[in-house]
């Protein structure tokens, strides 16, 4: 188990990932940050960590691969959805332009609005919304990552995309959770590939207002 940052980001750097910027933006994020106080003795091991509402921040290797995935371009804007404690947001900070990041719980939002700025990130907005309805006034999006498990695609998640834009999102199929790479060709958002099984928190529906 790492025990460091440099720990963690050397065994992202392990699994080959096609994008080299992504061990970088390990080094340069200290996960310390973005877990509970309580928990910090286990910010540079491999595992999900719990936080606040029952939920959870994902697994550093796992994020990698979902992010070497979304291959969002420098100059891109990425969509996250299900902020959490705000790690992710802060890799894909360090990889493009603009992100923007929804989180259903305000708290978490409030949360990881402070770790992002304590991690010296400017270029991540959080908001406070329904991931289903993806987040249309920055759209299209070069990259969307969403970070729990979909009953099935959203809509609007695909209609957010750009074009050549690519979408990462875990859909629950059974008793796992199939993290899924769509990119969008010709107007259409189309599944490429699974990348891997792995198993989140629910992307919750909220009840009709
Ligand atoms: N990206 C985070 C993962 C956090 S866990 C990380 O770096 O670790 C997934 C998050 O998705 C939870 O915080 C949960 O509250 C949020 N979530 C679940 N359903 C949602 C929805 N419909 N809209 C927005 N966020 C949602």
């Amino acid at each position: 188990m790492p025990r460091s940052q440099e720990g963690l980001a050397r065994l992202i750097d392990r699994d080959r990932l096609d994008d080299d910027r992504i061990t970088a933006a390990f080094r340069s994020i200290d996960r310390k940050v973005f877990v509970p106080s309580e928990f910090r003795a286990r910010a540079y091991e491999d595992r999900p960590v719990g936080i606040p509402a029952q939920q959870t921040t994902s697994q550093p290797s796992l994020i990698a691969r979902m992010i070497d995935a979304a291959r969002v371009p420098p100059g891109g804007r990425a969509l996250e959805v299900g902020t959490g404690y705000g790690f992710q947001t802060a890799l894909l900070a360090r990889l493009c332009r603009e992100v923007y990041s929804i989180e259903r719980h305000p708290e978490l939002a409030a949360q990881a609005e402070s770790n992002l700025r304590a991690a010296g990130i400017t270029n991540a907005t959080v908001t406070v919304g329904d991931g289903w309805a993806g987040w249309p006034e920055h759209a299209p999006y070069d990259a969307i990552v969403v970070s729990a498990a979909a009953s099935e695609v959203p809509d609007a998640l695909r209609d957010q995309l750009a074009e050549g834009g690519r979408l990462v999102i875990p859909v629950t199929e059974g008793a796992s959770d199939n993290v899924y790479l769509f990119v969008k060709t010709d107007g259409a958002t189309r599944l490429v590939r699974l990348l891997t099984p792995a198993r989140f928190v629910p992307l919750v529906k909220e009840p009709p207002s």
